[in-house]
């Protein structure tokens, strides 16, 4: 087990863009070992999702998945957030099937502490590798899609303090609870 420190806003690596990862290196120990640190970092930092960049690592891997936690104290959420399934995927590639939005109140273990207001769209096609090198094809919706999407935008570069909405909707979260501020989120 290792828990990789995870780069903060501000790191160049965060920036870039990650490369697929080949399919005849799907199986190997590189990234079964990467795949095992991630999990053990984002577990650590109680995360919900965690893109291979985060920890320095240029490649195209993404893992999401939590059970109910306390992470998101202010929202109350639906059944269908009590928690997601906990997976892995390899060189996503995302479809928006929708111009609706879902507007969420993100966080980013790059952007400690702090929260931001940001509408994606509901509903999204996912195509990706498992560990197993099987490829899927999915439809995925809700809040998972929200999180994948947050996940996957790692993989270009792309933060969700990028996404803002409006910049007055983002700031410590310490100081949004204190305030008692949340503006509705929009499901
Ligand atoms: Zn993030």
């Amino acid at each position: 087990m290792a828990i990789r420190n995870i780069l903060k806003i501000g790191n160049p690596i965060l920036r870039q863009k990650s490369e697929e990862v080949p399919l005849n290196e799907i199986r190997s120990k590189e990234i079964k070992d990467l795949v095992k640190d991630m999990f053990d970092s984002m577990k650590a930092a109680n995360g919900i999702g965690l893109a291979a960049p985060q920890i320095g690592v240029l490649k195209q891997v993404v893992i999401v998945g939590y059970e109910p936690t306390n992470r998101y104290p202010n929202v109350k959420f639906d059944r269908e957030y009590d928690g997601i399934k906990y997976r892995v995927f390899i060189n996503p590639k995302i479809e928006y099937l929708t111009q609706e939005t879902m507007g969420f109140w993100e966080g980013c273990l790059s952007v400690p502490g702090m929260r931001g207001y940001v509408e994606r769209p509901k509903r999204i096609r996912i195509t990706f590798y498992d560990m197993e090198e099987e490829f899927h094809d999915e439809i995925i919706e809700g809040f998972e899609a929200i999180v994948v999407q947050h996940e996957c935008d790692h993989l270009d570069g792309i933060l969700y303090v990028d996404r803002l909405k409006d910049t007055k909707l983002f700031g410590f979260d310490e100081e949004f609870e204190k305030a008692k501020q949340y503006p509705p989120i929009k499901v």
